[in-house]
């Protein structure tokens, strides 16, 4: 069944205006009688049937609203140190279809980018990327993309729970570091193609985050928040 996201929301009702209009219309070419799913884009879907279309707004009889089935128990929110250009959107592109539930761009001491401001475009770019995945990927939330922060300005204390995927950590995998976290708001760090320094690291673990270790082969940091989310996940999802 198609499925949109919409905000604006009355009793029994709902209505989608913008680009989703005309991909209603024109390119779908529902009509009025024919079964959606709308979501709230805040956790909450619900069924409901076309009522009317016209050029500029679709309007929906809404079902009672119901917490969504698609998003996972646990929220994970990427911080990326700034990877080359055009990576960015892959990893928030990806990571959005495995569950992921926000992005924060970190600049850090080996980023080959360094981002000036204004952000604005590159982050409604990036916001962009994460509303199509959450469509494709039938989320019950568009993770939200912040503006970017430096490494030694981070703050971790909204998170339960800080995971720092660091190569030289031999001890602890995130697999046993697992077993023992606790809480639902995890926090996963990831370092750019040159990695983190050991003063980074060091900084890191000062704002509470625990080093683990990804397995034995070192992976592209395009490929190091993916599995993270996706093993985090696997682990713990029922
Ligand atoms: N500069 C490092 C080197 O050549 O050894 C590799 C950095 S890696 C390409 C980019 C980031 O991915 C790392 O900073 C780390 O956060 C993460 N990463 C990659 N492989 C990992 C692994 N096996 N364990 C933990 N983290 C890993």
């Amino acid at each position: 069944m198609h499925r949109f996201f919409t905000t604006e929301i009355q009793p029994n009702t709902a209505v989608v205006r913008g680009d989703d209009v005309k991909h209603i219309a024109r390119v779908l070419r529902l009509r009025a009688g024919d079964a959606v799913q709308l979501c709230d884009g805040n956790g909450r879907e619900c069924d409901a049937v076309i009522r009317s279309v016209s050029s500029d707004a679709v309007v929906f009889q809404t079902e009672p609203w119901r917490a969504a089935e698609t998003e996972p128990c646990v929220s994970i929110t990427l911080f990326q140190c700034l990877p080359k250009a055009g990576k960015m959107e892959t990893i928030i592109q990806k990571c959005v279809e495995l569950g992921a539930c926000g992005f924060v761009p970190v600049q850090s001491e080996r980023c080959v980018v360094v981002l000036k401001p204004p952000y604005e475009g590159r982050i409604e770019r990036w916001q962009r990327v994460s509303e199509e995945a959450a469509k494709q990927s039938r989320r019950g939330i568009i993770p939200k993309v912040l503006p970017p922060i430096a490494l030694d300005k981070l703050d971790f204390s909204g998170y339960d729970t800080v995971f720092a995927a660091y190569e030289n950590e031999h001890t602890v995998s995130l697999k046993t570091a697992l077993r023992e976290h606790c809480g639902t708001r995890i926090a996963i760090v990831i370092g750019p193609e040159g990695g983190f320094s050991d003063t980074e690291i060091e900084t890191l673990v000062h704002k509470g985050a625990r080093t683990v270790s990804l397995g034995t082969r070192i992976l592209r940091t395009e490929t190091a928040g993916m599995a993270m989310t996706a093993q985090i996940l696997y682990e713990v999802e029922p």
